[in-house]
């Protein structure tokens, strides 16, 4: 068994495997082989295998939870704050644009791209799993690991 320190441990986040429940399940990596987690809204157990090569090379090459081998990376843009984003930038648009201050209305809509670009420069990035969706965060990006493709993804569905 080989261990990774705390601070830079791999977190795993998964769905409950319960078909009703689909709750974010959050599971952090500190050592390879079996750890059994379950779930905190419906406490399904989900068992998850950590190959030893990612945490002795942190590198994701096949899953810890299904048996899926591909993986696509993409960006760990925060959802919500985008959404968040999105619905106050609108807000104070709509006003500029009732009172027909165009110039005011593009001006706001135009920040918004700008902090989104902002965000967007900042933030990690994560490798999902085609087959689960599982996300691995904390991990080494596998040179063979690209963007989504469709493609790949509906051989999945
Ligand atoms: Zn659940
Ligand atoms: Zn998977």
């Amino acid at each position: 068994m080989s261990n990774v320190s705390a601070s830079d441990s791999i977190l795993i986040t998964h769905r409950c495997p319960k078909a009703a429940c689909q709750a974010r399940i959050r599971t952090r990596a500190e050592r390879d082989g079996r750890i059994e987690t379950s779930c905190p809204t419906c406490h399904e157990p989900t068992i998850l295998d950590i190959p030893s090569d990612v945490c002795t090379d942190r590198m994701i090459t096949r899953c810890s939870l299904c048996p899926g081998r591909e993986f696509f990376i993409r960006k760990d843009f925060p959802q919500k704050l985008g959404l968040l984003l999105v619905i106050v930038f609108g807000l104070v648009a709509s006003v500029f644009y009732y009172y027909e201050n165009i110039v005011a209305t593009f001006a706001t809509l135009g920040a918004l791209v700008l902090v989104d670009a902002a965000i967007y420069l900042f933030v990690g990035k994560v490798t999902v799993c085609y087959r689960c969706r599982a996300e691995y965060r904390g991990v080494v990006y596998n040179p063979d690991h690209e963007g989504f493709d469709l493609a790949t993804s509906e051989k999945y569905d």
